[in-house]
């Protein structure tokens, strides 16, 4: 049995946004934290056809956002990928707020 199921050039921003994957930026300083960044922006940037894998140019122009970090200011970071179905840290709001 085949399936019939389309698929997503999953390596290019187009692709990652067809199946609605995210990309987060992470500063260099480990203990930083990360950002969830605009695919659409990405796209308008870097264009659809733009491989992430082993992504050389996003990662440079990254620049920290982190007014608390040493590094605030500074370009260089690395970016990691996610399904859909991941949930960025604080998005889940609780069932029952106090
Ligand atoms: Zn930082």
């Amino acid at each position: 049995m085949t399936r019939n199921r389309p698929t997503a050039d999953l390596s290019t921003l187009a692709g990652l946004k067809a199946t609605r994957h995210s990309i987060r930026a992470h500063c260099l300083n480990p203990h930083c934290g990360s950002r969830l960044l605009d695919l659409d922006a990405l796209i308008c940037q870097f264009g659809p056809d733009h491989v992430v894998i082993n992504d050389k140019r996003i990662s440079s122009a990254l620049v920290c956002q982190n007014a608390r970090c040493p590094r605030y200011g500074k370009r260089g970071g690395t970016i990691t990928i996610h399904p859909h179905t991941w949930t960025p840290p604080g998005a889940v709001k609780p069932l029952n707020p106090p």
